[in-house]
């Protein structure tokens, strides 16, 4: 348990905390019922009533294109050169000295400032502080030359530095008022200090982080940097809206910028060379176009509003600091049973003063053994949790590299191992590849700190339930039968209950008809999954094998009359399908898509989305199984032993899992009083009931071979899970369970496991021919993989042969042995289970 609510006001107070927010927040913060939300650096939110005041606002006026002398254009005007001042006036910039430029965003007002300098005949170097986002670092692609510094130290050095002679040339140097990624604040000084140092450099500040919880003040003009950018919807929640404010002495340089376009010439011909860059504000000659009118009078009332709930940014400032420290204080105190810290925090943590530290918090987790838990994993517990945060790289490369440690070449090494940012491969070759962050806003209190640190506490401190202890022993014999059978004809829609009775052809790629079919957006082409759009388990497709039809209905709407769509894949029958481009999981594909109107329509209605049903055939399959739970982010197929073909299926062909394991959960559900898991949210394929009296619930984790009735499964590994199965498959409505228990239950090396992965081989000395099948009611043994193992996959005939080898837990060794996976405490076992079974596989 964190601090009391009473204590931790006790240390908040004093330093500014503002208690009428916990009343603002009910009042003005709807979309915060019942979440944490903990990503301000990422946007703050706006309150309802600024967007009520925005909306009476266009209401009742009648604004026009600035651009003309028209009543309405000159109250658009009017409004816009009002608000121009105003956004002056809140960082304390004289209008003599300083001139705004409305952009779309931070990034484009460095980008407008690059382009200006791109004019100049001789070109341009850039230098940039490494703890920059992504945006500043782009930069250097234009200009002539590019020189990081390190650290504030670097920097320091070399403003201390005399001028050099090579350093006539016009040059940029930029920095960020505060870093996106770790909160830190870097000095305020380096623009003053470069004007004396380094007259030839212009200096170019990053203020998007660090105005969203702080006051900017450009009151000394002396000391101001030259080009300052940032973002409105990081301080005000809405517009989408940037600003470039540039300090009129310098501005002369942005003159130069040779693109023009709607009112920023004076004069200009079309045939001849001739044009007249505007002479007066900077703003009249680099805005572009017509100007985002309507937002600019957006943030007229946003600014109005955060003003009449919070006073002043520098109260903003200073509640958000005191929660800032209060978190970071709290997190620094968790510990494991062991002793060991629970949080590792990146850069920053100075809070002792908000001239160096903003209430943004970097950090990763470390389980008790001192390994990491994945940043990926996490998230998606906590969003589960309803806590709002991000995680991953950041946009920020030089802060990724100083403060976690990846090196480039390991970042190209990940890369090339199939990492790109914010994908789940959170940790590779033991190191994290991001990081997590949370940043406090205006709305930010107390309630969401302790809700975020007692949710650290109850998930990542070892006092958590320790995986049950099945025993090693491996029996063989019958031990389950195939309690029903379940295909998903379309991917990521509701599941088809193979009747019972009705014996059900398998295919290499999995159970006959199952994920033929996916739903692809109109705009994108991507395929749909159910984690975004929920809607899609009411989308009920049926096989009839005797009528040939797919039969597509939407659950609880009987107003729409169910889809009718053919199963063969005649040339007629698919005359009408467009080949197209789409992606599963990443992977490029081909599929057909329906374009009929009515297709379209009828999915369109059904998820919400403009969508059309999309055709895997069969005999393009290019995508293979890969699993998830390699330990270091390599695929189990690394061994050289060729993958299973798949086809819309996520990762493998075939998902089992066991009801018993469903039992075990849903006893653990029941004492927290939880929401009951259903065996459907699992998306399993084929569903086993244990019937031998001494198995225990998880057994299919130990089990590597079965045959289930005259047919052999491979089993490759657990199932590694994410939120949704906490999708109700009937009503799309979303719970916490079953995903907090099997995180505190199922996780296992930092992966939250249930059900097995896995795939059809033949066995050619089990006398069967034609086709193979299974049906509801078959038996299930366990084989222990003795001499009848000489079986090859069903694939096509180019699949290699495929040697199973001894039985679990006997590993083949491999020529040189596996690097022996750290042991966690609450997972041992499976970990073992995972690597060893791993290295059981070969190819002969
Ligand atoms: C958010 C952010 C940016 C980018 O802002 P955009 O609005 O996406 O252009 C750049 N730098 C820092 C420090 C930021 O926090």
């Amino acid at each position: 348990m964190a601090i009391t609510r009473e204590a931790a006001l006790h240390q908040l107070l004093p330093l500014g905390y503002n208690l009428e927010v916990e009343a603002i927040r009910e009042k003005e913060y709807p979309q915060l019922t019942d979440c944490v939300y903990l990503d301000h650096a990422g946007t703050t939110l706006y309150p309802k009533s600024g967007i009520e005041a925005f909306s009476a606002d266009l209401c009742s006026n009648l604004y026009g294109n600035p651009h003309s002398p028209s009543a309405p254009s000159q109250l658009s005007t009017k409004r816009v050169e009002n608000v121009r001042l105003r956004v002056l006036q809140y960082f304390n910039a004289s209008p003599e000295d300083f001139d705004v430029v409305f952009c779309a965003n931070a990034t484009a007002a460095m980008k407008l400032v690059t382009e200006a300098f791109s004019a100049l005949e001789g070109g341009w170097s850039y230098r940039y502080h490494a703890d920059a986002h992504t945006s500043l670092v782009g930069i250097r692609e234009i200009a002539k030359d590019h020189r990081y510094f390190r650290n504030d130290i670097e920097v320091e050095d070399w403003l201390q530095q005399p001028r050099t002679d090579s350093e006539t040339e016009t040059a940029v140097f930029a920095w960020p008022a505060q870093s996106n990624l770790t909160g830190r604040r870097c000095p305020w000084e380096w623009a003053q200090k470069l004007r004396t140092a380094h007259p030839n450099y212009y200096s170019l500040l990053d203020a998007a982080a660090l105005v969203s919880t702080a006051p900017l003040d450009l009151s000394d003009v002396q000391s101001a940097p030259d080009f300052t950018v940032l973002s409105f919807y990081k301080i005000f929640g809405f517009p989408n809206l940037g600003a470039l404010i540039v300090r009129r002495a310098s501005g002369d340089i942005l003159r130069g910028r040779k693109y023009f376009g709607g009112g920023t010439v004076d004069a200009l011909t079309i045939g001849k060379n001739f044009w007249a860059r505007k002479k007066e504000d900077p703003h009249s000659y680099l805005e572009d176009g017509t100007i985002p009118f309507h937002s600019i009078i957006a943030l007229d009332s946003m600014m109005t509003a955060q003003e009449r709930l919070y006073g002043s940014i520098h109260n903003i400032s200073k509640h958000a600091f005191a929660l800032g420290k209060l978190a970071y204080e709290q997190m620094s105190n968790l510990e494991h049973s062991n002793g060991r810290k629970v949080v590792h925090f990146y850069g920053g943590g100075n809070y002792d003063s908000s001239l160096s530290q903003g209430p943004t918090i970097s950090f990763n987790l470390l389980k008790p053994d001192g390994s990491w838990v994945g940043y990926a994993e996490f998230e998606k517990l906590a969003s589960v949790k309803k806590i709002h945060l991000r995680v991953g790289g950041m946009c920020n490369p030089g802060g990724m590299e100083a403060y976690i440690g990846i090196k480039p070449w390991e970042v190209e090494q990940n890369y090339a191992a199939g990492h790109v940012c914010s994908d789940d491969h959170d940790i590779m070759n033991g190191k994290p590849t991001g990081a997590i962050r949370i940043s406090l806003g205006a709305m930010s209190t107390v309630d969401d700190i302790l809700a975020f640190v007692n949710f650290l506490d109850e998930f990542y401190t070892d006092k958590v339930a320790v995986p049950l202890d099945f025993g090693t022993a491996i029996h063989g014999g019958p031990k389950a039968i195939v309690d029903s059978l379940i295909i998903y004809p379309i991917k990521s829609c509701g599941g088809f209950k193979i009747p019972s009775g009705v014996s059900w052809s398998i295919k290499p790629h999995g159970l006959s008809w199952d994920r033929e079919w996916c739903l692809v957006h109109l705009g994108t082409g991507a395929s749909l999954n159910q984690k975004a759009y929920n809607k899609m388990t009411t989308v009920r497709p049926s096989i009839n094998l005797d009528t040939g039809m797919l039969t597509v209905s939407i659950h609880n709407r009987s107003d729409i009359k169910p889809l009718q769509i053919p199963l063969s894949a005649k040339p007629a029958d698919l005359k009408n399908l467009h080949s197209s481009a789409s992606r599963v999981c990443g992977d490029k594909i081909t599929a057909l898509t329906y374009n009929d109107p009515e297709i379209v329509d009828f999915f369109s209605t059904a998820v919400g989305v403009p969508c059309t049903l999309a055709r895997f055939p069969a005999e393009s399959t290019s995508r293979n199984y890969k699993p998830h739970l390699a330990k270091n982010g390599s695929a189990a197929g690394s061994n050289g032993r060729r993958n299973p073909n798949i086809l819309l299926s996520n990762e493998s062909p075939i998902l089992v899992i066991n009801t018993s394991s469903i039992d075990a959960l849903n006893q653990h559900i029941a004492s927290t009083n939880g929401k009951q898991a259903k065996p459907d949210v699992f998306r399993a394929n084929i569903v086993l009931r244990n019937v031998a009296e001494e198995d225990e619930p998880y057994a299919e984790d130990t089990w590597k071979r079965l045959k289930i009735g005259s047919e052999h499964f491979d089993l490759l590994g657990p199932c590694r899970r994410c939120h949704m199965v906490c999708i109700d498959q009937d009503t799309a409505e979303k719970n916490e369970e079953p995903f907090v228990t099997l995180a505190k239950t199922r996780m296992i090396g930092g992966k939250v496991l249930f059900g097995q992965h896995a795939t059809h081989v033949s066995n050619p000395n089990s006398g069967t021919r034609g086709e193979a099948t299974i049906k509801v009611g078959d038996l299930v043994e366990v084989l222990t993989g003795t001499g009848d193992d000489s079986c090859s996959s069903s694939g096509a005939s180019s699949e290699p042969e495929v040697e199973v080898s001894a039985p679990f837990p006997v590993a083949v060794a491999p020529t040189s042995p596996p690097p022996s996976p750290p042991v966690a405490k609450s997972g041992g076992f499976f970990q073992s289970l995972v690597s060893s079974r791993r290295w059981s596989r070969r190819v002969k």
